[in-house]
């Protein structure tokens, strides 16, 4: 089975709030008989369509295949975080690649966050893009940790958006019981993820790309012309892009031994009126200390998104609103009772290090995937440097694939029971305190 088929209806986004209040696009047609091109890129999601958008700007015939909707996978269903940096802050980052190397991965992580604030201006991509990301500790200790980080990305990064959270303070910001005290990124974001897709769709659409949506690709043929075959039909191209992230199955077996699919659950509440200041006082976004991340903020309707639980099997949750209801009242135990309107999943990919996976993996086929949970600027960005990847500029490219990206122990077959092992260690060790 493929997480493509698993957990929704064919050709259709799954029951969201955010499908709910997007304009679509019109379906784009199947790809049926041949078709040639410069660059044919594989999936719809922000590396996919940031990759094409880029690619035609810079004058190439591009042909995007889509095996749903442009937009249907991660891309359309996240928390919304445009988060600094990279998944892993940078004191571990120094001891991980070094400083050098850290540096670079900050320069890329702040040209991330730049990039999606300039194609939302750009292009005219209504997403409600705002500032603002509180990290929350629910331990003195953490609280610590978060304070000594914000003094270091002032310090050694010359990052001066960071603003320290006392327990005062950060009840100011969000009146749970749980958090302890924080920091708050005000030059992190957070925006409608779904909307921001199809914004960028819409402008790759406007600069030339020819889109397929409903087109699965099922096989890749390399050499220096690469075959790229749906069940109706094939596009012969010079370069191509692989950007599947965590719904990629088999379609490339060195790419699924170094990254992982999982899932994770959204829900969104009823508007909640007046006690919408009871979760959160400012309009930013929220993201908690907890192994499986709790993440948070409110709608412009005043209803709670509250991302939260996580899966490691093909099948979805029968009931994912009391999936996501769990941690949600252990956040807020006052929203017991209150209705939960939208519930949904989607699947991302990690990797080991929990560091994207870029990868030339045939001379002419380009991959990147496997953001860790920190894919809205790092995806966007990773398609942008594909681009110019191909365009010849590879520096930004190649530093992001000297990153340590190894294969999960047991390879495609055994990886999934090895890592629910570890995953469900580190959930315990969350649920007891330890
Ligand atoms: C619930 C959830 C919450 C998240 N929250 C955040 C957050 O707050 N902040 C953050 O930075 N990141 C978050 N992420 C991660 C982020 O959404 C992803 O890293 C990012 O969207 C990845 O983009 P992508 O284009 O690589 O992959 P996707 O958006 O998943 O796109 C891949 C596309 O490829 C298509 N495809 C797959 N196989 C084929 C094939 N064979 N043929 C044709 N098409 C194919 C799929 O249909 C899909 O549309 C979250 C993820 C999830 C699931």
């Amino acid at each position: 089975m493929n997480l493509l088929d698993a957990n929704d209806r064919p050709g259709a986004y799954p029951d969201s709030w955010y499908a709910a209040t997007v304009e679509q696009l019109p379906p784009f047609p199947p790809l049926t008989g041949e078709a040639t091109a410069d660059v044919c890129v594989i999936g719809g999601g922000y590396t996919g369509l940031s990759a094409a958008l880029h690619l035609a700007e810079a004058g190439r015939r591009v042909v995007l295949l889509e095996a749903q909707r442009v937009g249907f996978g991660a891309s359309g269903r996240n928390g919304g975080q445009l988060g600094s940096g990279q998944r892993q802050d940078q004191m571990t980052l120094e001891k991980m690649v070094g400083r050098d190397d850290a540096r670079h991965l900050w320069r890329l992580g702040e040209e991330a966050k730049a990039l999606v604030r300039d194609l939302v201006a750009k292009h005219g991509i209504e997403c409600q893009l705002k500032p603002g990301v509180a990290w929350t500790a629910s331990s003195t200790s953490e609280v610590h940790h978060l304070h000594d980080y914000a003094a270091h990305l002032r310090e050694r990064y010359d990052y001066p958006h960071v603003e320290l959270l006392d327990e005062a303070a950060c009840q100011a910001l969000c009146p749970s019981p749980l958090y302890k005290g924080g920091m708050l990124d005000m030059g992190a974001g957070h925006l409608h993820p779904l909307a921001f897709a199809i914004g960028l769709a819409r402008a790759a659409r406007n600069a030339g790309v020819t889109f397929h949506e409903g087109a699965r690709v099922e096989r890749i043929d390399e050499g220096a012309e690469v075959t790229v075959s749906t069940d109706a039909g094939r596009v012969k191209a010079r370069h191509v892009i692989l950007a599947c992230n965590g719904y990629l199955g088999r379609l490339n077996g060195k790419v699924a031994a170094r990254v992982m699919p999982i899932n994770n659950f959204v829900a969104a509440t009823e508007p909640l009126g007046t006690e919408a200041a009871r979760v959160l006082t400012r309009d930013v976004a929220v993201a908690d200390d907890k192994f499986v991340v709790n993440y948070f903020r409110l709608s412009h309707d005043n209803r709670l998104l509250f991302g939260g639980g996580e899966s490691y099997s093909y099948r979805f949750p029968a009931d994912i609103a009391a999936k996501v209801r769990k941690p949600m009242t252990e956040v807020f135990p006052h929203l017991k009772d209150v209705k939960i309107d939208y519930a949904w999943g989607g699947t991302l990919a990690i990797t080991m290090k929990r560091l994207p996976q870029f990868a030339r993996v045939a001379p002419n086929i380009l991959s990147a995937s496997g953001y860790s949970g920190h894919g809205v600027g790092t995806a966007t960005h990773a398609g942008m440097l594909m681009a110019k990847a191909i365009e010849g500029e590879t520096a930004g490219f190649d530093i992001m694939s000297r990153l340590p990206t190894p294969a999960f122990p047991g390879g495609p077959a055994f990886r999934s029971p090895l890592l629910v092992l570890a995953m469900s260690w580190f959930a315990l060790r969350d649920r007891l305190g330890i």
